[in-house]
């Protein structure tokens, strides 16, 4: 008979969840389920386990193990652009102010400052450490003589994918390797 040593609790197992074609549904932020919903989707029969955590779950009906990457049964059709998210405006800047090329002490900087009828967009809000948020305050670029070194766009999946690499989400379960920057690899 085999012990399974517990030595994750369910709590820290989340599941990857692919798209049909086993791309992740979702890279940012990258899709991810807790081991509740997990299981939910495996008894409503809408995903298949193609990996496990040693981790298992009992109740008195039943026992089995926590999927660590899970693929939904039906085709999801990906969006193209990610979410507007804090992370995502750092991920595009490379986690770099915008400014001065600082990494320490990030922030958010409106290129047009609200006061001046700048909008919360891809295309107004740069990544700025807090010395240079701080010195360009309610200016406008020209009067601050402050530019953004790549003016802030609406980045696709894919330029975030490719600066993703470098910045990986603070938890990846080995199992997942094997359906992530796959196609980043290829291509250099
Ligand atoms: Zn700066």
């Amino acid at each position: 008979m085999t012990v399974h040593i517990q030595s994750l609790s369910p709590g820290n197992c989340p599941a990857l969840v692919l798209n049909a074609d086993f791309r992740p549904l979702s890279y940012y932020p990258l899709s991810i389920w807790c081991w509740q919903d997990a299981i939910k989707a495996v008894f409503l029969d809408r995903v298949n386990i193609l990996s496990e955590y040693d981790t298992l779950v009992r109740s008195p009906s039943f026992e089995m193990r926590l999927p660590s990457v899970v693929s939904l049964k039906s085709y999801v059709k990906p969006t193209r652009f990610p979410a507007f998210t804090r992370f995502n405006v750092f991920l595009r800047d490379r986690f770099t102010c915008q400014y001065c090329g600082e990494r320490e002490d990030l922030t958010f900087d409106h290129v047009i400052p609200r006061s001046k009828g700048g909008v919360t967009s891809w295309e107004n809000v740069v990544a700025a450490c807090s010395a240079c948020n701080l010195r360009k305050a309610d200016m406008l670029p020209s009067v601050a003589r402050m530019w953004p070194s790549t003016e802030p766009y609406q980045p696709t999946v894919h330029d975030l994918h490719q600066n993703g690499r470098a910045f990986p989400p603070n938890y990846l379960h080995e199992s997942w390797m094997d359906y992530l920057y796959w196609d980043s690899e290829l291509e250099e």
